[in-house]
């Protein structure tokens, strides 16, 4: 298929900002499409893989600039005035190749096919000349793109498409495309989605128009899943409602979601973000070797942090480095040792679990978890219809150093992906919220050269971000300096990547840079990619921000890399904060 043909559908659907109307323009396009396009389905969501996948595009800002450069002959220094003038690189390329355009004749018709081919190349290359490698993979691309294919080429390259197509678009086309939005289409397809992360792959079914093939997609080992997420109850008394009685109520454990993969001899780890972290847990591994039965599963568990010497349970952020850190694992294993409690299990022996109620799936848990504390233990649980012992509970969880307790009922399946009222979270008004950072503003005097204010967002109900305040406090002034004897590699991973509770301004703001998207003045609009914890005093409403709500005294309190954009908190629940806060005053 002509890269041309893709690139102007991106254009109409950018054109819209109504889903009815996105929807009907996909599902056109998507009827049109033959079963070789299928890895179009990737491109469509900016990805060259499915979503599983680690190998991603990674292009920066300043190496697509490199690109566009070389393939118009125009000089970097220009480019880049440009871009400072028209703040989207996409536009540049648009612009640039359009002027060049006029005097040549382009090279070759670019297809959908070279696109990928090309930029599959990407994450493979390591090791010296890479640069070199990835501005000519990219050049060649550029130089046969007319302007409007060099405009979304560049956005893919930097993972800023900018058309307003997510999942749930993808879903209601296909649905529309290929079953005429047949009762329960929808939810058969986020189905399969949800269990297999590969939207090409659900495509290839879809196609065939009949709804039954969904049922052959089996959950496999070895390839992540998304996690059943909980929904949130404000009392004992709601939670209880919600999930019905009998019910299991667990420690909340305040540790990272892990799944646990095993297939003979091999074994691995995923977050709730789809990433593999198998190399960065070898200790996990023993563990599940010696301790639970089985050939073949898929375990749901969290991981959670202790001190070595004292046995008490340290909060998540003291330990998330755990989940980035690539050098020194070992070090980084002694320092900072995780007990994995085992609290689900989705596959067993060759076979699924995900239908099966969650009474049966907790008791072979039990079974076949050998309880081996501060290496592998099963989440602490009672089954019960008195809400005064669930209460004695979830008190004992909090003295626990853990935060809070799970309210879940006995015969519901597992949904991966979903926020569900069969599972809820109860846990003491806290007054936090994790965040993605949407901008910044420069400092002066001391901190001039950094940013010194982040404006920080929340998710809407279609997905859009919408700020919530301004956070400038809870950040160190220096970065830590680090002993000489630190290799380079590993300063690096550290500045980068630490969850620093005790990050410094110049930190943050080179974290941030590579996502930049506009300057003007001291301000800067920020791509949302990096997520923190934050806490505050309080929530008011305000016209000042486009979420109608502003956080009072918003404090910096970590950094969530094991967390994506998408994932933050919803304006429903600040909404509900908001809510909750009043009832608060008024009974005192
Ligand atoms: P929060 O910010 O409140 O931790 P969250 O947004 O990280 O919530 P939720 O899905 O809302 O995630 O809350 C459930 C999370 O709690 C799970 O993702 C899991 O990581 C963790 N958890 C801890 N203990 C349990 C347990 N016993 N059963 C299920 N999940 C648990």
């Amino acid at each position: 298929m002509k890269y041309l043909k893709l690139a102007e559908f991106y254009e109409e659907a950018g054109g819209t900002t109504k889903r009815l109307e996105k929807i009907e323009i996909l599902s056109k396009f998507l009827k049109q499409l033959d079963e070789r396009d299928r890895d179009v389905l990737y491109l469509l969501m900016g990805d060259i893989y499915p979503e599983y996948d680690d190998r991603k595009i990674g292009i920066s800002n300043q190496l697509a600039l490199k690109c566009i450069a070389k393939s118009t002959g125009i000089n970097e220094k220009d480019v880049l005035k440009e871009w400072r003038n028209i703040g989207d690189l996409g536009k540049v390329a648009e612009k640039l190749v359009s002027n060049k355009k006029q005097s040549t004749l382009r090279s070759q018709v670019l297809t959908t096919s070279k696109v990928i081919d090309n930029l599959r190349r990407l994450p493979r290359l390591i090791g010296k000349g890479t640069v070199s490698k990835k501005v000519s993979l990219i050049t060649e691309l550029l130089t046969s793109a007319s302007s409007l294919e060099a405009l979304y080429l560049v956005r893919t390259l930097i993972g800023d498409l900018r058309i307003g197509v997510k999942e749930s678009t993808i879903r209601d086309s296909i649905s529309s495309a290929f079953f005429n939005r047949e009762d329960g289409a929808s939810k058969k397809i986020q189905d399969a989605i949800d269990k297999t992360n590969d939207i090409a792959a659900v495509f290839d079914i879809a196609g065939k128009k009949k709804l039954s093939g969904f049922n052959k997609l089996k959950l496999e080992v070895g390839k992540p899943i998304k996690v059943m997420l909980a929904g949130k109850a404000l009392t004992i008394k709601d939670a209880f409602v919600s999930v019905g009685k009998p019910c299991a109520v667990e420690y909340k454990y305040d540790g990272f979601r892990m799944l646990i993969h095993k297939d003979g001899e091999k074994i691995m780890f995923f977050t709730r973000n789809l990433e593999n972290v198998s190399n960065q847990f070898p200790e996990i591994v023993g563990y599940i070797k010696k301790y639970v039965k089985g050939k073949s599963f898929v375990l749901d568990s969290e991981a959670v942090g202790f001190n070595k010497k004292t046995k008490e349970y340290r909060p998540f952020q003291e330990i998330s480095q755990r989940i980035r850190r690539k050098y020194n694992i070992e070090k980084l294993q002694d320092e900072l040792p995780v007990e994995l409690t085992v609290f689900d299990i989705l596959f067993y022996e060759g076979k699924s679990l995900l239908s099966e109620p969650f009474e049966k799936r907790s008791a072979l848990v039990r079974k076949i978890v050998q309880n081996h504390p501060y290496k592998i233990v099963t989440s602490k649980q009672i089954i019960t219809s008195d809400e005064k012992k669930a209460e004695a509970f979830y008190k004992k969880a909090l003295g626990d150093n853990q935060e809070g307790a799970m309210f879940k009922n006995l015969s519901a399946g597992y949904q991966p992906g979903r926020r569900v009222g069969h599972m809820l979270k109860i846990k003491p008004e806290s007054k936090d919220l994790d965040l993605v950072i949407t901008g910044g503003e420069y400092g002066t005097g001391k901190r001039s050269g950094w940013l010194s204010s982040f404006i920080l967002s929340c998710r809407g109900k279609k997905g859009e971000f919408l700020e919530v305040g301004k956070m400038g406090t809870g950040i160190k002034e220096k970065p830590t300096v680090l002993p000489s004897s630190v290799k380079d590699a590993e300063r690096k991973e550290k500045s980068t990547l630490d969850t620093g509770a005790d990050i410094s301004f110049n930190e943050l703001t080179e974290k941030l840079k590579p996502y930049f998207l506009k300057e003007s003045g001291r301000t800067v609009k920020i791509k949302p990619k990096i997520v923190v914890s934050v806490t505050y005093q309080e929530i008011q409403k305000s016209p000042n921000y486009n979420s109608g709500f502003a956080l009072r005294f918003p404090r910096f309190t970590a950094l969530r890399p094991d967390r994506s954009a998408n994932s933050v908190s919803t304006l429903e629940e600040l909404k509900k904060d908001y809510d909750s806060q009043k009832r608060n005053w008024r009974y005192g």
